[in-house]
């Protein structure tokens, strides 16, 4: 990545809001979370609906008031290559130049063994046009040369940050660890220059994971991805979206707590001991999954040392 960032970092996953009520406490969230100084936020996609508009007008509003660095998240998920090349067009003319690039999730209605993709069929290769896009939309810039008032000097292309999914308890579909680990190092052939994990519930799944990634090559960023989860009920919805295994320990701990408030503290202490885990055993920053919400991602930071307690605003 360009400039690599002071360690340990921290950044914020969001998604687009789906009516008025969510999108002003979507922006409530946001203000808090670009207050404490992410390295970047990342913001969700869906393909069709509205939702596509609604990413676009959130990562706009992230670089326009906010000044954070937006981090567009793209998707294969039924698009021919000029359709695809169109869209990631769209979002670098909104100003977005760090992008997660997606196989991405079957439609509602279709499963893994429909045919919902399109032109592009891997994370792979939309890197590999993310790069291409911009290559020929900004094949070369000038700058103003320091001390030269009247002259200017070629800068070559600007350059993209392109992260990509990774997965330290195994994309569903793949065989083996051996494959995640290849699939990972074919997104780094291709540009890719960052990774996120999928969320994962002990620090050892993170760093053996990542010891075995470095020990067959892969050299970029992973970022370990960590997902409060404060009820059961979440914890069983995310697990069918991710297809994740049941983490039996948080589950008893969960069912054992007597409210619906105490759930929320041991889901957040898991968390907080989870981040703590992965930064004592080397990661260089933390990717928290908001759902949309500052205080529990914010809470995790304090708890792990990452944030100053005076940056936090109380809850409204
Ligand atoms: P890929 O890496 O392209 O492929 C998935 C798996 O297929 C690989 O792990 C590998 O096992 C296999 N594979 C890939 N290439 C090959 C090959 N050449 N040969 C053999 N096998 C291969 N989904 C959305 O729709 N929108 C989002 O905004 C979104 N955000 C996400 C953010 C994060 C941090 C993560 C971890 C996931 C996100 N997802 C999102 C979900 C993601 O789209 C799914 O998990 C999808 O199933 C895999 O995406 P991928 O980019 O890893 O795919």
């Amino acid at each position: 990545m360009a400039g690599e960032p002071a360690c340990p970092t921290f950044s914020f996953e969001l998604y687009p809001p789906r009516t008025p009520a969510a999108e002003a406490k979507l922006f409530e969230s946001i203000d808090r979370l670009s207050a404490v100084g992410p390295e970047f936020i990342s913001v969700t996609y869906r393909p069709t609906g509205p939702d596509r508009a609604a990413s676009l007008a959130v990562l706009g509003r992230l670089i326009r008031e906010h000044r954070v660095r937006a981090m567009a998240h793209l998707t294969c998920v039924g698009s021919s290559y000029s359709e695809a090349s169109h869209v990631i067009r769209e979002f670098l003319d909104e100003g977005v130049t760090s992008f997660l690039a997606l196989r991405g999730d079957p439609p509602p209605g279709q499963s893994e063994d429909d045919d919902f993709l399109g032109d592009i069929s891997t994370a792979g290769e939309l890197v590999q046009l993310i790069h291409r896009v911009q290559a020929e939309r900004s094949p070369f810039s000038f700058e103003e040369m320091p001390g030269f008032p009247s002259a200017k000097r070629l800068r070559s292309g600007e350059k993209v940050t392109i992260a990509v999914a990774t997965f330290p308890n195994g994309h569903p579909r793949s065989r083996s660890r051996a494959q995640d680990i290849d699939t990972l190092l074919a997104k780094e052939a291709a540009g890719a220059n960052l990774a996120i994990t999928q969320l994962f519930f002990a620090a050892d799944e993170y760093l053996e994971f990542v010891a075995d990634a470095r020990a067959a090559g892969v050299t970029m960023r992973i970022l370990p991805g960590i997902m409060p989860v404060l009820s059961i009920a979440r914890l069983h919805r995310i697990l069918e979206l991710s297809g994740e295994s049941m983490p039996q320990q948080l589950l008893a701990a969960l069912e054992a707590a007597p409210d619906s408030e105490a759930a929320a503290r041991v889901g957040l202490d898991a968390s907080i001991e989870l981040a703590r885990g992965v930064l004592a055993g080397g990661a260089d920053g933390l990717h928290l999954y908001t759902f949309n919400n500052a205080d529990a991602p914010l809470a995790v930071l304090e708890g792990a040392g990452l944030l100053d307690t005076t940056a936090r605003q109380p809850s409204q």
